[in-house]
C-alpha cells in the first residue's frame, strides 16, 4: 500500500484541499492530514483549502488555517485532493490544475481516478479511514486521531451505516485509544442541532410526499423557506436520512433551492436503488446507498427525472 509520507518526503509546498459543502469526511480528511503533514514535514507550506466549515466543526485543533479564498497564483508541488473529483472542487480547482504532482484519495466508486497518483477504494466507510491507513500509525497524534475519527463518525452516521466494516472498526478503536471525548464529539458534531435547523428538519418531515407506491419519499426545501427559518445549506444535514429512516420507503429524495431553478439534491436508499448511478445520470456522484447531484429546472421536473430513473430500478423489485 502506498504510504502518502513517501509521496510527499521531497515536496516543498503542499496544498490539500476536498468538495463544495464540504461535510465531516471531507473536513475530517482534509485536517487530518493537514495536522498530520504539519508534524511530518515542518519545514514544508502546507495550506489546507476548503469552503467555510460548518461551526460544528470547531472543535478541530487549526481548524482556523483553513484557506476559504482560493485567489492565488501559487504553484504548489503537490495537491492532494481528498474525498472528490476535481469537477468538485469549486474554487480549488484552478489550484489542483496547476500543482505539479496531483494526489487523489477517495472511496466515492464514481471517482474515475485522476492525477498522478490515484487511491480509490469504494469498500471504505469514508476518505478519513483510507487516509489513515496510508498514515504511519506511530506518527498519528492526538489531533490527528480525532479530525480522521469526525470523518469516519460522519460518514459512517456514527458507525451504523453497511459501509461500516471490521476494519472502520479496528480504525476507529485505534483512535479513540488517544482518549478524547469521543462522546462529546458525536453528540456536538453530529447528533445536536440548533433549534433553526431543528425547526426547519420538522418543515421537511411534514411536507414530504410518498410516492412510487409509498417506496419513495420526497421533500422540498425552498430558498423562501431558508430565509424564514434563517438557515443555509449547511443547517439542512440530516434531514434525508431522517427520511429515509420512514419504514418501507426505499428510497430518500431531498433538495434544496441553491439558485434560481437550481436545486442541490440529495438521495439516499437501503440498498435496493442505486442511488449512486440515478445521481451520474445527472451529473453528481456517491456511493450505491448515498449519493448527490445539481439540478437545475423546477423541482418538479426534476423530482419527475429522477422518479423515472428510479421506478426503472424499481420496476422488477
Ligand atoms: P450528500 O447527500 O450528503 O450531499 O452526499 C451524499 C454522497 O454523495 C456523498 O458521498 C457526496 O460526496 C456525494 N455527492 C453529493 N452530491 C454530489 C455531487 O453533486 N457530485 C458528486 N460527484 N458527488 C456528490
Ligand atoms: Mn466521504
Amino acid at each position: 500500500m502506498m504510504r502518502i509520507i513517501d509521496e510527499l518526503r521531497d515536496v516543498k509546498s503542499i496544498a490539500i484541499s476536498g468538495h463544495v459543502r464540504p461535510d465531516g469526511d471531507c473536513v475530517g480528511s482534509v485536517m487530518g492530514l493537514y495536522l498530520y503533514l504539519k508534524n511530518e514535514l515542518p519545514d514544508a507550506v502546507i495550506d489546507a483549502y476548503l469552503e467555510q466549515p460548518a461551526d460544528i466543526f470547531g472543535c478541530i485543533s487549526h481548524i482556523e488555517d483553513i484557506k476559504s479564498d482560493f485567489n492565488t497564483d501559487r504553484v504548489y508541488d503537490a495537491f492532494v485532493a481528498l474525498d472528490t473529483v476535481p469537477d468538485r472542487m469549486g474554487g480549488a480547482a484552478e489550484i489542483y490544475s496547476r500543482a505539479r504532482k496531483k494526489i487523489n484519495i477517495d472511496h466515492h466508486i464514481s471517482n474515475p481516478g485522476h492525477g498522478d497518483v490515484s487511491v480509490v477504494e469504494p469498500e471504505r466507510s469514508s476518505t478519513a479511514e483510507l487516509l489513515y491507513d496510508l498514515m504511519e500509525p506511530d506518527r498519528v497524534d492526538e489531533e490527528v486521531a480525532k479530525a480522521i475519527y469526525i470523518g469516519i463518525i460522519h460518514d459512517t452516521g456514527v458507525l451504523r451505516y453497511s459501509n461500516t466494516s471490521p476494519r472502520t472498526l479496528q480504525v476507529a478503536a485505534e483512535l479513540v485509544k488517544f482518549g478524547f471525548d469521543f462522546s462529546k464529539i458525536i453528540e456536538e458534531t453530529f447528533f445536536e442541532k440548533t433549534y433553526l435547523q431543528t425547526q426547519i428538519m420538522g418543515r421537511a418531515i411534514l411536507e414530504s410526499m410518498r410516492i412510487l407506491d409509498d417506496r419513495c419519499i420526497v421533500s422540498v426545501v425552498s430558498r423562501r423557506m431558508m430565509e424564514f427559518y434563517r438557515v443555509t445549506s449547511k443547517d439542512l444535514e440530516g434531514i434525508v436520512n431522517q427520511l429515509q429512516s420512514v419504514r418501507g420507503v426505499h428510497c430518500a429524495i431531498f433538495m434544496h433551492e441553491t439558485g434560481t431553478q437550481e436545486y442541490k439534491v440529495s438521495m439516499r436508499s437501503d440498498g435496493e436503488v442505486d442511488v449512486a448511478a440515478v445521481a451520474v445520470k445527472f451529473g453528481g456522484g456517491g456511493h450505491v446507498r448515498a449519493a448527490g447531484c445539481t439540478m437545475n429546472g423546477t423541482y418538479r421536473d426534476n423530482i419527475n427525472n429522477l422518479c423515472r430513473e428510479i421506478a426503472e430500478q424499481l420496476k422488477d423489485k
